[in-house]
């Protein structure tokens, strides 16, 4: 497993070293999607999501 020399986060939306600009991310692009997301996951709350136990266990 090798990896960067550095010890910068990496984005969250494509992986790439962020940059302090934009931290945690590596462009605005990508702060842009991060922020769609979370404003879609807070505005658009789908039905409640499936927390029964499945019956592939137990
Ligand atoms: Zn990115």
């Amino acid at each position: 497993m090798s990896r960067p020399a550095s010890t910068a986060p990496k984005c969250a939306i494509c992986r790439r070293p962020a940059v302090a600009e934009f931290r945690p991310f590596c462009s605005k692009r990508c702060a842009d999607v991060d922020l769609q997301r979370w404003f879609t996951g807070a505005y658009a709350v789908p039905a409640v999501e499936q927390e029964e136990v499945s019956d592939d266990e137990d």
